[in-house]
C-alpha cells in the first residue's frame, strides 16, 4: 500500500461515557488533532473537554458510513491528526474495518487506541468480578439477534450452555429474548442479572440488580430502553457470599515469579488458580 502524503487517522476508544476513562494516549490525540469526528452524544463531551483550541469537531450522527469516510479522507489531507472518536473500544461493534478500508484504499494511515469497554465500566459500576476461581474463567462479550443475524453457533441459547460470564451488548430491547434463551440454555430463574445504563455517566448511572425472571420489569420500571450493558454471569454478588474460593495469586503457600511461598502458611485457605 502506497501511502500518500497525508496525516494519520486515528481510531480513539473513548471508553464508556466518563471523559476520565479515556487513555492517556487517546487524551493525547485528541489535544493534538486538527479534526474530531464523534459517534454520537455518548462521547461529545470527552471530545470537547480534551480538544484543542481551533480544532473542528463534528458529530456523526446523521452520516452514513459514505459520509463518514469522506470527512476523514478529507480532514486527512489538511491535518497531521484526525481523529474517530468511538464509545469504549473501537474493535466492539464499531464498525472499525468498514470504516479503515476505504482510507486504506486512500493511502491514508489509521491507527487504532483501545478504550475501556462499556462491559468493563458496568462490571466495575457494580463492584462484580467477570471471573471468580472455580465459578468461572470465561467472558464472552455477545449481543442477541436483532436485525444483524448471528452467525451460526453464536445464539445466546449455544453460548450460554457454557455457564459462564456473558456480556452482552445492544440488547436492552431485547431482554424478552435473552430470558427466553439464558432459561432454555438451563440457567434458573432466579439466577442474578446485572443490567447496567450508562455505566460511568456521572449521575446519570443506573445500576439494575435482577434475576433472569424479573429483570425485564425492573428495567420497564426503570424506564431503561438504551444505553445499557446486560451481565449474566455465575459471579453476580459474589460480594455478599458467606464462602469464596480464593485466587491463588495471593495465597500465602504459592509461589510465582514476583512472589516466593511461606514455607509455613499461618492459615491453610483452600485456594485454586
Ligand atoms: N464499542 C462499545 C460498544 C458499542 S455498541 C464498547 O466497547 O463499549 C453500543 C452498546 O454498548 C450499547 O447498546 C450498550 O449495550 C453498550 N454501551 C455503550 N456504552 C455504554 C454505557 N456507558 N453503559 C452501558 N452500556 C453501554
Amino acid at each position: 500500500m502506497t501511502q500518500k502524503n497525508t496525516g494519520k487517522v486515528w481510531f480513539v476508544g473513548a471508553g464508556p461515557g466518563d471523559p476520565e476513562l479515556l487513555t492517556v494516549k487517546g487524551q493525547g490525540l485528541i489535544a493534538r488533532a486538527g479534526a474530531i469526528l464523534f459517534a454520537g452524544s455518548l462521547v461529545s463531551e470527552t471530545a470537547m473537554r480534551w480538544a484543542g483550541e481551533g480544532c473542528e469537531i463534528q458529530d456523526s450522527k446523521g452520516m452514513d458510513l459514505a459520509a463518514i469516510t469522506d470527512w476523514l479522507i478529507e480532514k486527512a489531507r489538511r491535518n497531521d491528526i484526525v481523529v474517530r472518536l468511538q464509545t469504549g473500544d473501537p474493535g466492539l461493534y464499531g464498525a472499525l474495518i468498514e470504516m479503515v478500508q476505504p482510507l486504506d484504499a486512500e493511502g491514508i494511515a489509521v491507527g487504532v487506541v483501545p478504550g475501556v469497554s462499556s462491559a468493563m465500566a458496568a462490571a466495575a459500576a457494580g463492584v462484580e468480578s467477570l471471573t471468580l476461581p472455580e465459578v468461572t474463567q470465561t467472558v464472552i462479550l455477545t449481543r442477541v439477534e436483532g436485525r444483524t443475524p448471528m452467525p451460526g453457533g453464536e445464539s445466546l441459547q449455544a453460548l450460554a450452555r457454557h455457564h459462564c460470564t456473558l456480556c452482552i451488548f445492544l440488547s436492552i430491547t431485547l431482554l424478552k429474548k435473552v430470558q427466553g434463551e439464558l432459561l432454555a440454555a438451563g440457567w434458573p430463574a432466579d439466577a442474578p442479572i446485572l443490567v447496567v445504563h450508562k455505566a460511568s455517566w456521572p449521575g446519570e448511572e443506573k445500576i439494575i440488580h435482577g434475576t433472569i425472571g424479573d429483570i425485564r420489569e425492573k428495567c420497564q420500571a426503570e424506564k431503561i430502553n438504551s444505553q445499557a450493558m446486560i451481565i449474566a454471569s455465575p459471579t453476580i454478588g459474589a460480594r455478599q457470599w458467606p464462602q469464596l474460593k480464593k485466587s491463588r495469586l495471593y495465597d500465602q503457600a504459592f509461589s510465582h515469579r514476583f512472589r516466593k511461598a511461606k514455607k509455613t502458611p499461618e492459615k491453610k485457605q483452600e485456594t485454586s488458580l
